[in-house]
């Protein structure tokens, strides 16, 4: 009864939780210092941690160990992504400490096929079955916006200009949209993107993980038989790193980087939980990042947090504070 309530309080909204795997770099000791539980319970979403000899368990809606594949992570969301086909605004965001593999998941390594991440994959699949749909009728057009959020400031990546918000705070933002009619074009406008954000790196001193990375395709379907029309929405957000004020020693500008993300990763955070206990007062505006995906949250739109975790030892403070920061939400 009580599990009944649970899921019907939480609606759309759903976390996973994905731990990498341990790396050369990650030195001290060369264990990891997360488990998975295997009671029947537990399977396949529980988590431990332990602390100065304190164990902390979470469950989430399903964890990821260390030797999941991206395609084994691929097939858990394959069906939210085919969502967006039928008309439904979806929103997948990767939270972390910077370097617990928030890009490895959303982006993967293009190198290599097998390493290629969500973004891709989604956007490979949305394309196949777009045209597989033809048959029934469909047409769909598509369109994608790639914005960049830094310092509460929203920058387009996709444009040459390289345009950053209009003026009006009441306006609904939206960066240039593109025309996009494969996954192919798609990928090439991400490379653009990544090329832009390189240069502004360069000219902002800042690093990507200072930064949120917004890709936002919008759906439009039509049927020719049945005069049906669907407007989706997928959005895929990649997280400016979660690590607190400690860990990152900043003063100056890097302190205030560090506010405002922490600011808009709390903002983010409010917003999830008034959703998911159905508040009336949902606080969009307290950040650019919920302000912008305003029209994609609540509603009957579907939400999926992945919170990556570093399995290292010297991580476990940051990944305490990302698990409780998940299990808020879920
Ligand atoms: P973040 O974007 O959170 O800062 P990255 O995605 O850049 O972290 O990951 C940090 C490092 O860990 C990268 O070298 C990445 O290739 C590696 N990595 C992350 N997740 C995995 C994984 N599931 N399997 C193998 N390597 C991973
Ligand atoms: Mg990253």
């Amino acid at each position: 009864k009580l599990h009944n309530t649970i899921l019907e309080l939480k609606g759309n909204i759903r976390v996973f939780c994905r731990v990498r795997p341990l790396l050369p770099e990650d030195s001290t000791g060369t264990d990891m210092v997360v488990s998975f539980p295997t009671s029947t319970e537990a399977l396949g979403r529980g988590i431990e941690l332990v602390q100065s000899g304190q164990k902390y368990n979470f469950t989430f809606d399903k964890v990821f160990n260390h030797e999941a594949s991206q395609q084994d992570v691929f097939i858990e969301i394959s069906q939210l992504v085919q969502s967006a086909l039928d008309g439904y605004k979806v929103c997948i965001f990767a939270y972390g400490q910077t370097g617990s593999g928030k890009t490895y998941t959303m982006m993967g390594r293009p190198d290599a096929p097998d390493l290629k991440g969500l973004i891709p994959r989604s956007l490979e699949q949305i394309f196949q079955t777009s045209q597989s749909l033809k048959d029934q009728g469909w047409t769909y057009t598509m369109h994608a916006s790639i914005l960049e959020i830094y310092n509460e400031t929203i920058r387009d990546l996709l444009s040459s200009n390289t345009r950053t918000e209009n003026s009006a705070p009441s306006k609904q933002f939206s960066g240039e949209e593109v025309e996009v009619c494969s996954a192919d074009e798609i990928s090439s406008l991400l490379q653009q993107a990544a090329q832009s954000r390189s240069v502004g790196r360069t000219l902002m001193n800042e690093q990507s993980s200072r930064s949120h990375f917004v890709f936002t395709l919008r759906i439009s379907g039509k049927n020719e038989k049945t005069e049906q029309q669907v407007q989706g929405v997928l959005n895929l957000i990649d997280l400016a790193g979660s690590e607190r004020l400690s860990r990152s020693g900043a003063t100056g500008d890097r302190l205030k980087e560090t506010q405002a993300i922490n600011k808009s990763l709390s903002a983010l955070s409010d917003v999830i939980f008034a959703l998911a206990k159905k508040e009336e007062h949902v606080p969009f505006r307290n950040s650019k990042l919920t302000h912008l995906l305003k029209p994609c949250l609540g509603g009957d739109s579907k939400t999926l947090m992945f919170v990556n975790i570093s399995p290292d030892q010297s991580s476990i403070g940051e990944s305490l504070c990302s698990l409780r920061f998940a299990a808020r939400v879920n």
